[in-house]
């Protein structure tokens, strides 16, 4: 079967799992998932499963890609921040829906080439920047939406700090090994409502102070 042929069939299996926003399935139709993966793995890229992309990091399976995608309720007018890079296929995937994407990835030659890849496919809407995304996007600035594409135990509280009003942040919440709970924040006022939205299993989001080697962070 062609890669065109599977992309078809995937699309039919997403739209079977719940996922019926036409934006987010023609994003997920524009980008070419084949492109992000180990060239060993390109006949599986429309596969609904998660990837190895090297440093013991995956892919997200593409329903779960769909679904996040889905719950944060992009439009044009929205910046979006996303925590873990990777592959920067979910980056692009937002950066079809979005005014703009920054992505922050930890391991330096997974964000060189998730760069090489993004400015491949032109998408010139896509800021990518290394360091530990728990501690938010370095120049203090609020995010219409931000996407947690790495599991930590709570929400890091920078994360909080920088979801402007009436955003929205989507994160995988639970340790390793145990049950993680995709998690749906809200800012509504002064408060935040939280909504799970299902099982899931992500890498775990490593930051410099739970790593042991990076510096602590002070005031
Ligand atoms: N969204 C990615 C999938 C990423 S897997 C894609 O579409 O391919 C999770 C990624 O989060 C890994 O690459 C991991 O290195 C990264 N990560 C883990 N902790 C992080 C942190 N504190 N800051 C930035 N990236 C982190």
């Amino acid at each position: 079967m062609s890669l065109a042929a599977r992309k078809i069939r995937l699309l039919m299996q997403l739209r079977k799992a719940g996922i019926n926003d036409t934006a987010v399935l023609s994003a997920i139709e524009r980008v070419p998932r084949e492109n992000f993966v180990p060239p060993s793995f390109r006949d599986q890229a429309y596969e609904n499963i998660a990837l190895p992309i090297g440093q013991g990091q995956t892919l997200s399976q593409p329903e779960v890609v769909a679904l996040m995608t889905q719950a944060l309720e992009l439009t044009k007018r929205h910046t979006v921040l996303e925590i873990g890079t990777g592959s920067g296929y979910q980056a692009c995937v937002l950066a079809h829906l979005s005014r703009r994407v920054y992505t922050i990835e930890r391991h330096r030659s997974l964000l060189e080439e998730a760069t090489a890849r993004i400015s491949e496919l032109r998408l010139h809407n896509v800021m990518t920047r290394l360091g530990d995304g728990s501690r938010g996007w370095p120049e203090t600035r609020k995010f219409d939406r931000i996407i947690v594409t790495c599991a930590a135990e709570f929400p890091p509280e920078p994360l909080l700090e920088q979801l402007g009003e009436d955003g929205t942040m989507i994160l995988p919440v639970g340790g390793q090994g145990r049950t993680q709970e995709l998690v749906r924040l809200k800012r509504v006022g002064e408060g935040i409502e939280r909504k799970e939205l299902g099982i899931v299993r992500f890498v775990p989001l490593v930051s410099d102070e739970n790593s042991g080697k990076g510096q602590r962070r002070t005031g």
